[in-house]
């Protein structure tokens, strides 16, 4: 997979370019094609997107405003063919901002800008590192050990990298890619549209759909760590089971054991977790669990040795995970048996599987600039534009079905949906969420969920399961069901933040007796008592409508190397948080967290841990975040 390749020349055909204008997000469209020709004069009052319509794919442009904009980017980008297709220099200032409010629909304010600068990266990585450690703390011996070689840990290797930070990755998998490289099951795919789910630093012309597949994510990532020269620094094979923060030498003494079981240890300034949320299967609490004489295996530990031909299948979750391998399932088996316990919100998404057409491939490998332009309207408009209607409106009359106006008018085209797609009236009371929309995580079907359990070699059951017994499973009406096969689609131990590891911090204090199951850090990223431990994707950073995680996990790796700058510069040996700064923090978390859909809604959900609390997800924009990681402050943390 090339990343960031240079545009070759332009040389599309009149057809080619005007299907690919037909089959474009028309107002990233044409601010793509205003940006090469240097015309923003293209960017007309009378075609811009409506910002009231965040819901509408199209933007809230109408069918004529449609045919105008498609026209004015394909004459444009004929035009450019003709005059041997020379860009215009990159925009910069009031242009570049005129250019974006164009296609956000209106007035961006204050700080966006430069955030939405660094994510359109126009120019290239904006986000790298304007330090380097040679002028700063020449032959010093900072080293950072990264736990993970996924998502967050590519991202923050990187920028250490790019900082002349040493490191090293310890990955306990094979190869990098973290939750790609483990969740295999068949349909797995991304939820987040790809040119919003990559680096900033990192993009692609190659993806061959809109939301990639499991195996294309891998070989991005794979082709990430390859290009920033990772693999190098990375111990493949090797897990890390421990930490010790050693007060004395003012470094982590990291406790390592490799794939045969041999243990050693590696001393290092500073530690970053970036295990994930989700890469801990959880099987549920059921009794019986083990006693079933049949196959069973949970869906991130895919067992593909095992064939569901003529099979009798039961798949016990309906969370996005099972969504997407109910229907392969269902193909396979002679019977499958869903067993439900929530229902979850089903968003359909006509092309969430479909290729990217041949002329709009071609246009994003020669217009690359479309992609970044989509990446912004997807930023703006369908994320962050969302976010209102997760929030509570204390003036809304007490429901449980809806938080806002907002929310019950998502509720209520998601019903309407529902009604299309079930026609049989007690199969739509089964599927059909109680729950306010958004309350937990929305799951994307191009159709192919809805029409499996249709199916009639497919059956849903919604009663509660008693146990799990030798032959198959016993429901609560005491009715047990025979099955030869059992997939546990039960989800991950997201709330048991870097478990099993067991980490020491100043006097000893283990990390998890210290959250007692409820863990917390300030920003997700720091710990009292726990100097130079920074956490990616820790409490409190999960997006539920709003962004991508790859977007918390730049911020956050730049907030890592950002801290690491201050320790060299103001040569300290270690930062550790100021309880008041993170107890203050918690709280703020916890208020918003109580504003948001997931947090008001009883319905349970992944989002909250065993005592309750959300201490998953983060409930402000993704403004705010990008705001406090900014640079540390060392108010915050206590200088040693
Ligand atoms: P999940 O959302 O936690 O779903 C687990 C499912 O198992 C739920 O339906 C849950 O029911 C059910 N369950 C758990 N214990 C049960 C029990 N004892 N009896 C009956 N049912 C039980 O897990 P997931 O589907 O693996 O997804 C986790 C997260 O991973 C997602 O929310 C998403 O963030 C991410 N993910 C993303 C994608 C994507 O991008 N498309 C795909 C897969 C996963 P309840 O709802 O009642 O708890």
């Amino acid at each position: 997979m090339r990343l960031n390749p240079a545009p070759p020349a332009f040389d599309l055909s009149d057809d080619v370019i005007r299907a690919a204008c037909e089959l474009a997000t028309p107002a990233p469209l044409l601010a793509a094609v205003a940006q090469i020709t240097g015309d923003a004069t293209m960017l007309r009052d009378d075609l811009r997107p409506d910002t009231s319509n965040m819901l509408d794919p199209a933007g809230g442009l109408t069918p004529d405003q449609l045919v105008a904009i498609r026209a004015a980017a394909s004459d444009a980008l004929i035009a450019f063919r003709e005059s041997g297709g020379t860009r215009a220099p990159l925009p910069a200032g009031e242009a570049l901002v005129a250019m974006m409010e164009y296609v956000a629909g209106g007035p961006i304010a204050g700080d966006y800008v430069p955030l939405l600068t660094e994510e359109l990266a126009l120019g290239g990585d904006q986000r790298a590192p304007r330090w380097h450690t040679s002028e700063i703390a020449a032959g010093n011996d900072f080293t950072v050990a990264i736990i993970g070689s996924g998502m967050s840990g590519i991202a923050a290797a990187h920028r250490l990298a790019q900082a002349g930070v040493d490191f090293v990755i310890f990955e306990k998998n094979t190869d990098a890619g973290g939750t790609w490289f483990e969740n295999t099951y068949p349909g797995c795919r991304v939820d987040i549209p790809n040119h919003f789910y990559s680096y900033s630093f990192a993009q692609t012309g190659d993806w061959p759909q809109f939301f990639s597949s499991q195996s294309v994510l891998l070989e991005y990532f794979g082709a990430c760590a390859d290009r920033f020269g990772l693999r190098e620094h990375t111990r493949f094979g090797v897990e890390v089971v421990g930490a010790d923060w050693d007060e004395s030498v003012q470094r982590w003494r990291v406790a390592l054991r490799d794939a045969e079981g041999i243990e050693s240890e590696f001393v290092a300034n500073a530690v970053v977790s970036a295990v994930g949320q989700l890469n801990r299967p959880k099987l549920p609490a059921i009794d019986g669990i083990d006693d079933f004489a049949g196959d069973w295996f949970h869906s991130a530990r895919w067992d593909h040795e095992i064939d569901f031909t003529g099979k009798r299948v039961a798949v016990i979750g309906t969370g996005a995970s099972a969504a997407q391998f109910i229907p392969h399932v269902a193909d396979a088996a002679a019977h499958l048996t869903v067993f439900q316990r929530t229902p979850p919100w089903v968003l359909p998404v006509e092309h969430y599987q479909a290729d990217i057409p041949a002329p709009l491939r071609a246009l994003l490998e020669q217009v690359p600039e479309y992609a970044r332009w989509d990446r912004l309207w997807i930023f703006w408009r369908t994320h962050e534009g969302l976010l209102p209607m997760a929030v509570v409106d204390p003036e809304w009359q007490p429901n449980d079905r809806a938080v806002s106006a907002a929310n019950d008018m998502l509720r209520q085209l998601f019903t309407a949906f529902y009604e299309m797609m079930f026609t049989d009236p007690e199969l739509l009371a089964k599927v059909l969420p109680d729950y306010p929309p958004i309350a937990k995580r929305i799951v994307f079907d191009n159709g192919i969920y809805a029409q499996t359990l249709q199916r009639g070699d497919v059956d849903l059951v919604t009663d509660d399961i008693a146990a799990i017994t030798p032959l198959g499973i016993r429901t609560d009406d005491d009715l047990e069901r025979e099955f030869d096969v059992i997939v546990y689609g039960t989800g991950f131990e997201a709330s048991k933040f870097l478990t099993p590891m067991r980490i020491r911090g100043v006097g000893g204090v283990d990390l998890q007796e210290r959250w007692g199951g409820d863990a917390r850090a300030y920003l997700g990223i720091t710990v009292p008592d726990f100097p130079n431990l920074f956490l990616m994707y820790g409490p409190n950073t999960n997006i539920v409508i709003n962004g991508s995680i790859i977007y918390f996990s730049e911020c956050e790796a730049h907030y890592i190397v950002e801290s690491v700058r201050m320790l060299l510069e103001q040569r300290r040996t270690s930062m550790d948080c100021r309880t008041a700064v993170h107890d203050a923090y918690g709280a703020w978390i916890d208020a918003g967290n109580r504003q948001m859909a997931w947090g008001v809604s009883t319905v349970n959900s992944w989002y909250k841990n065993d005592l309750g609390r959300v201490a998953q997800n983060w409930p402000y924009s993704l403004l705010e975040y990008w705001q406090q990681t900014r640079v540390p402050n060392p108010d915050d943390y206590v200088l040693a």
